[in-house]
């Protein structure tokens, strides 16, 4: 089954998002948690909460994949605005309880000169004072592009976080323009990437994809999307992604420069491009 979403609005409720996913074709989606500029947020709707939940099992959906505000940096220079992030990060945990099963992604931080391994520390020790023993959700890292100080950028980074906090529930979010972007040549040799990152992480951690193409070419670390099949990806990349029998399963998630009518045919055309069905 191929899970394809891209990001939604959340403002109407859960519910109501699942309903307009289902009608671009969609079958999962993902939502920013709060605003981008990381103010504070309500706690969400219970009764809300169950209905989307009812809704996306009638319709079987995927996992859904929320992500963290782009301004929540966990390894920030100041302690003030670190401890702020982590607050941050803890009450979008809570949050996300109110939909269990589903994936929270986040850009790991930018250590601002601090050194990565000071970075990852930072992130292992806020990841692991936010994520309560039991909590019903998987959190993601996501892969960065390298771009200025980004931690994430390298498998190696991303292993060193797992293994800092060391729990079964954290995992990785595959962004295709941000491996690109980091150095990963999954336009060549997506086959190549996909044995590193099982010789480095475990592909058994991998459990979402952002599906990007970039404006940029190979190993620029600017990250900027681009429309599938408009960039330095091209089509025959996202072919092989929807096809690729390791990815299979997997929510991917457009984040691709487009309103609603723009995601809806391009979850339209990476469906055309898995060939046939293959259902086991
Ligand atoms: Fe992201
Ligand atoms: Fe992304
Ligand atoms: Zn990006």
């Amino acid at each position: 089954m191929l899970y394809l979403g891209c990001h939604l609005s959340t403002t109407g409720g859960f519910a109501a998002t699942v309903d307009t996913a289902a009608e671009l074709g969609a079958n999962t989606f993902a939502y920013f948690t709060r605003n981008p500029r990381g103010s504070r947020a309500r706690a969400e709707d219970l009764p809300d909460c169950r209905k989307a939940m009812e809704k996306m099992n009638d319709l079987s959906f995927g996992k859904l994949v929320a992500h963290g505000a782009y301004t929540m940096n966990l390894c920030t220079g100041k302690e003030e605005d670190r401890a702020f992030a982590r607050s941050l990060l803890e009450e979008d945990l809570r949050r996300m309880a109110a939909l269990p099963g589903n994936f929270y992604n986040f850009h790991p931080g930018s250590h601002v000169g601090q050194g990565a391994d000071t970075g990852i520390a930072q992130i292992c020790e806020a990841l692991t004072a936010a994520m309560a023993p039991n909590y019903p959700v998987t959190v993601l890292l996501e892969t960065m592009a390298g771009k200025g100080t980004e931690v994430g950028g390298s498998f190696q980074e991303l292993k060193a976080i797992l293994d800092g906090v060391g729990r079964q529930d954290l995992g990785v979010c595959l962004d295709t323009c941000h491996v690109y972007d980091g150095r990963y040549d999954i336009v060549g040799n997506l086959d190549g990437v996909l044995e590193e990152f099982d010789r480095v992480i475990g592909l058994d951690r991998l459990k979402a994809l952002h599906l990007n193409d970039s404006k940029n070419p190979f190993a620029s670390h600017k990250d900027r999307h681009e429309k599938i099949g408009e960039g330095s990806l091209g089509m025959e990349t996202f072919r092989k992604i929807v096809n690729h029998p390791k990815l299979r399963g997997l929510p991917m998630i457009l984040e691709t420069p487009n309103e609603l009518p723009g995601y809806a045919r391009e979850i339209a055309l990476l469906r055309q491009l898995e060939d046939g069905e293959q259902e086991v």
